[in-house]
């Protein structure tokens, strides 16, 4: 949002990826929309399963499958959710493995939507809880993911990199 406004473009406000699956996952009764979670620990996307279920009655979850699986479990993967024939894909593997995956498999899938969701699963699991209100609207939820999981703290070292990067971009 930063570097969006920084440039010049119209950036209204941060969207979560956890809210934006929300917002989707609540549509998707009556719009008949077919979903498939993919991806996290073993047990915790049918955890999320149950919850989604519980908060967005009439949902149909047509398939989950964890996200720890070996290369050559991969065509294997694919054949499920292809026979699930979901409209809308939730991959949680991870920055940027989920991106990676979805970008060399979508044209396969034939899902019309994908979308990488992080840590989404965990926190409808409830495995991993989400920063306080008050954080989130100080912009501060990058802070309470690292202290929680201080193996992110490397990826925030990218942070002051892709300061700079934006800044030498304006002055092009
Ligand atoms: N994950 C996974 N397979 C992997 C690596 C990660 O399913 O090989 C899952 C992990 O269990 C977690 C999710 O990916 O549920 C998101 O990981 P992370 O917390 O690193 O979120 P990010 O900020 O990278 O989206």
């Amino acid at each position: 949002v930063w570097a969006a406004r920084h440039l010049g473009h119209r950036m209204p406000e941060r969207v979560a990826g956890y809210d934006l699956a929300q917002e989707l996952l609540r549509a998707a009764p009556s719009e008949r929309r077919r979903v498939y979670f993919f991806g996290s620990a073993p047990g915790v996307a049918e955890k999320a399963k149950a919850k989604a279920e519980k908060l967005y009655p009439g949902i149909e979850i047509v398939g989950v499958r964890d996200g720890y699986f070996k290369p050559e479990d991969n065509a294997a993967i694919i054949e499920e959710i292809k026979a699930a024939k979901p409209d809308l894909l939730l991959v949680a593997l991870g920055v940027p493995k989920q991106e990676k995956w979805i970008a060399a498999h979508l044209a396969e899938l034939g899902v019309p939507v994908a979308i990488g969701v992080g840590g989404t699963f965990d926190v409808m699991a409830g495995v991993v809880k989400r920063a306080p209100r008050w954080m989130q609207r100080a912009k501060l939820e990058w802070l309470f993911r690292g202290l929680h999981q201080p193996k992110r703290i490397r990826r925030l070292m990218a942070l002051p990199r892709f300061i700079l990067r934006v800044r030498a971009a304006k002055k092009q």
